[in-house]
């Protein structure tokens, strides 16, 4: 008898999300009765909308509860396409829009719809823990562009230039950045649209935190920067943070109708349709704009509260040392002036102080940790204190 075969490429080589496995552990703590401070969430601390629940209750009510068009119910693709042309005078058809089961898939099917086996994907780094393993999962070769916190946490176009080689197929552009909250300057995405176009890349720009923006600025959506750049990009959005439907399962991508196609046909084989009754719920975000738009405006005038309380708090604690990051709801303090690693800094957090943060380790950015600003107030202020306690100990 031989032994059975070792089980596939793709399961020896994925690295399970640590933000979720983290966010999982502080909730398992919580619940078994320990006073933790969790600054792991990826998602807003608020519930989805009651109008958006009132939806997609009805739509359950009214039966529709067997598979849709895997792209989508048509009314949310022709809503998706609407609201680009309201929000950014990007004129799209409906069939270029899939409407998917998260945000996080429509990076696979997009990156899939692009990517062949060992074509080269560009990620600037510090990245959401996502994109090296999905570039991985479809057989491509993650490649890293190191960025800090002295430049802002930004790639610039000459660095960009010069890590394009012939197998380059894809840039994965993220602005707002989850891990950073960082926010490109439209002028700063032109010039690194432009490279994509001088050297022949697609582009998939993970929109996801386009709505979650501070200090008066504005989203830029990249597909809109002139026809060359619109035929190489495939923009991600989705219901997740903007509308705090997380649970929910909705991404949106658009792309040109071929891609898009593709896209869609690469769903309709691993997962058909998003969530049948969920889209009604999200057509309802997209349709009840005033609704949509007072909630989402309580949201952000509590996120800015905090990202400036939790901002102030971090650089009052010696030797740390944080960027105002303007967009999501993420910042990424320096901490390598404790000289441990990421890693060890979060894991003794946790069990000394029950403060969860993620290291900088998984998003590529040794020497920093994110924290998400997704939480109360009072967390904020009880985790902070604990966290320069803790600070103060190591500098002893
Ligand atoms: N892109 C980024 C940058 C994210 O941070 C996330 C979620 O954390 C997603 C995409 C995926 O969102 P979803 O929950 O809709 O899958």
């Amino acid at each position: 008898m031989s032994n059975p075969h070792p089980l596939s490429v793709w399961a020896r080589n994925v690295s399970p999300s640590p933000t979720l496995a983290i966010d999982a552990k502080a909730k398992a703590m919580i619940a078994a009765g320990e006073p933790v401070c969790s600054f792991a969430a990826g998602e807003p601390d608020f519930d989805t909308p009651d109008f958006i629940k009132e939806a997609a209750i009805a739509a359950l009510r009214a039966g529709k509860t067997k598979y849709a068009p895997t792209p989508g119910i048509e009314p949310l693709r022709a809503a998706v396409a609407e609201r680009y042309a309201a929000e950014y005078g990007y004129k799209v058809a409906p069939t270029q829009v899939v409407v998917s089961p998260g945000g996080k898939y429509s990076c696979f099917i997009g990156l899939q719809a692009v990517v062949s086996p060992g074509d080269e994907v560009l990620i600037p780094a510090p990245y959401w823990v996502s994109y090296p393993e999905m570039v991985k999962l479809c057989g491509g070769v993650p490649v890293k562009l190191p960025t800090d916190d002295r430049g802002g946490f930004k790639i610039t176009p000459a660095q960009l230039e010069a890590a394009v080689t012939p197998r380059t197929r894809v840039l994965i552009f993220n602005s707002p950045s989850n891990p950073t909250g960082v926010v490109y300057g439209r002028a700063e995405i032109e010039a690194i649209a432009a490279v994509c176009v001088r050297r022949n890349l697609y582009i998939l720009s993970d929109e996801m935190y386009e709505h979650l923006i501070y200090d008066g600025k504005t989203p830029t959506c990249m597909a809109t920067l002139g026809s060359e750049v619109e035929k190489r990009t495939i923009t991600v959005a989705g219901f997740s943070k903007t509308y705090s439907m997380t649970g929910w399962r909705l991404g949106t991508l658009v792309a040109r109708p071929d891609i898009a196609k593709a896209a869609g046909e690469l769903q309709s084989q691993m997962s058909s349709n998003a969530t049948t009754f969920g889209q009604y719920g999200a057509l309802a975000a997209l349709k009840e704009k005033d609704k949509a738009r007072e909630s989402l405006a309580a949201m952000k005038a509590a996120f800015d509260r905090r990202r400036k309380l939790m901002h102030a708090g971090l650089n009052a604690i010696p030797g740390i040392t944080c960027l105002l990051a303007e967009g999501a709801f993420y910042l990424m303090p320096n901490i390598s002036s404790f000289g441990l690693s990421s890693d060890d800094f979060c894991a003794r957090l946790l069990e000394q102080e029950k403060v969860a943060t993620v290291a900088g380790s998984g998003f590529g950015a040794e020497g920093y940790m994110r924290l998400s600003y997704a939480t109360s107030d009072e967390t904020i202020k009880e985790g902070l204190a604990r966290l320069a306690r803790f600070c103060k100990g190591l500098k002893k």
